[in-house]
């Protein structure tokens, strides 16, 4: 019997589904089981082809509606997510294993909330009038053209809408693809789009490995790409772009310091830490997996937290008390048993966890390791999975500059009481989202992104429509054109 996340076809292309089984077979394993679940093929060069030519096409007259029409799609596919909250995080849950206790309120929740806040934007987008004079400039917010999203496999549904929602609010159309861990979710956002009114061809879906997004990345007719993904693949991905002269958003890795103070509320503090840490198995770029804790509160805060991990709660995903889910895959989970050994190995004390969990599918147990030194390979490395190092410090000024010392520079935070001290320490934390008394918050209004490694641009917020959008410069001169000769 067909499983009920097999999608009825591979792709989604011109407002239907569409299959194409001469592309290699790409496999879905549900994370708590290991079971295989759906099937999907990665698009041929003809399937790239029909999503590229399609979505080149229909950007033309989907960029001459008014905002208001547009916002107004965008916002009936937001009610639409909502309506179907349910369905669609169970099918999240399939696709990345993660816990529905989650997946309620974070994944289609997050991606309406993405086209509700750019659907209600798209009609603000203007340009500036400037008197010269007589004369005059005026300036016109125009789209972009043809914009490539591809996603990683952490937020399959939010990451579709992070992207498609701000690019098709500034009039784009986009060509998404998944990652082929979790090909699942995304074509459910282009039905929902289609079904919300919005016209064939402006937000497609096609299937891959990194051999697909190259074959999209480099097509002269894309005028934009956007990635979530790791730093290597961003570097291949940036310099393929780089060779069109295309416009990026870089959405990559981190390893992100949390700061805590002595002053600082220990149990919002270890609330932190286990948000920054725990949630998604671990499996989001922006924790604060450097957990560096003043001398004076150590044991204590460890203590704390060691009692606290125990509260987790692994089990059966689908079963709503569960906390805490699988790795997305078999392989994740042994990269990230080989950072746990290496943690060992290199002398870090395991304060909870350490190790695989005692039942099916592909479960870590939360691990924390204490005594982490700034050279050890899990204080300097991205593990993306659960485990937490904490380190000890000293000295604000030591804190700093140890937490900066890193390639990465996506997200930072900071628990303390004193107000000027937490200001003066984001100030000088080289991070670009950032927390004070709390972590890894990601509303739609604020902006999102990295510095130095961890990225280019940003998504969500204001921010997101320039990056989704360039401005047309147009002088009118009112008098006679004066010429040399
Ligand atoms: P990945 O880099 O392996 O893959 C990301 C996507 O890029 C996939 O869809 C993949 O198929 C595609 N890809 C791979 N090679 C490509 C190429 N040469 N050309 C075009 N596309 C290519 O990342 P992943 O393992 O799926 O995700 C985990 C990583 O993503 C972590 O590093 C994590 O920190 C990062 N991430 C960042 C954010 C953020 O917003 N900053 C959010 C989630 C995840």
């Amino acid at each position: 019997m067909t499983h009920p996340a097999q999608p009825k076809a591979s792709h989604f292309i011109n407002g239907a589904y569409v299959e194409d089984t001469a592309g290699t077979p790409i496999p879905v394993i549900y994370a708590a089981t290991g079971e295989q679940i759906a099937t999907v093929y990665a698009a041929t060069p003809t399937i790239v082809e029909q999503a590229l030519s399609t979505a080149k096409a229909a950007q033309k007259e989907w960029a001459k509606m008014t905002g208001t029409e547009r916002g107004r799609i965008l916002r009936r596919a937001a009610d639409i997510m909502r309506d179907r909250n349910h369905d669609l995080s169970v099918l999240e849950t399939y696709d990345t294993g993660k816990p529905l206790q989650e997946t309620l309120v974070a994944d289609a929740t997050s991606g309406a909330d993405a086209l509700e806040y750019f659907g209600g934007l798209a009609a603000s987008l203007t340009g500036e009038h400037i008197p010269l004079g007589e004369d005059w400039v005026y300036t016109k917010r125009e789209a972009l053209g043809l914009c490539v999203g591809i996603g990683a496999w952490n937020y399959p549904t939010q990451i579709a809408c992070w992207k498609g929602a701000p690019a098709l609010a500034c009039g784009n159309s986009m060509v998404f693809k998944p990652s082929e861990t979790t090909p699942l979710c995304a074509l459910k956002v282009a039905e929902i789009l289609i079904e919300a009114g919005a016209p064939a061809g402006i937000f497609n879906v096609v299937q891959g490995m990194g051999e697909v997004g190259g074959a999209l990345v480099t097509d002269p007719r894309v005028d934009k790409v956007s990635l979530t993904g790791s730093v290597p693949t961003g570097k291949k991905v940036y310099a393929a772009a780089a060779a069109g002269m295309k416009h990026v958003t870089m959405e990559l890795g981190g390893k992100s310091p949390l700061i805590i103070f002595d002053d600082a509320d220990i149990d919002n503090a270890v609330g932190g830490a286990i948000n920054g840490n725990f949630y998604s198995s671990g499996q989001v770029c922006s924790n604060g997996t450097r957990v560096f804790v003043q001398k004076g509160i150590k044991e204590k805060f460890l203590a704390r937290l060691a009692e606290r991990t125990g509260n987790a709660i692994l089990g059966d995903p689908m079963d709503e008390a569960t906390s805490f889910g699988p790795m997305v895959t078999e392989n994740q989970m042994n990269i990230v048993l080989g950072y746990i050994e290496k943690g060992k190995e290199e002398g870090a004390r395991v304060i909870c966890g350490g190790a695989r969990a005692d039942m099916d599918g592909y479960y870590i147990q939360p691990t924390v390791f204490a005594d982490v030194t700034d050279e050890m390979t899990i204080a300097r490395e991205e593990i993306f999975g659960p485990v937490m190092s904490v380190l000890d410090f000293e000295t604000e000024e030591e804190v700093v500059a140890r937490a900066n010392d890193t390639e990465f520079g996506l997200s930072a935070g900071v628990f303390t009481k004193d107000f000027t001290r937490a200001h003066r320490v984001i100030g000088n934390l080289e991070a670009g989202s950032c927390f004070i008394n709390s972590y890894n918050d990601a509303p739609v209004e604020a902006p999102f992104g990295g510095v130095k490694a961890s990225g280019v641009g940003r998504e969500n917020s204001k921010e997101a429509i320039k990056h989704f959008s360039q401005v047309k410069s147009v002088y009118v001169r009112m008098g006679d054109v004066e010429a040399a000769f």
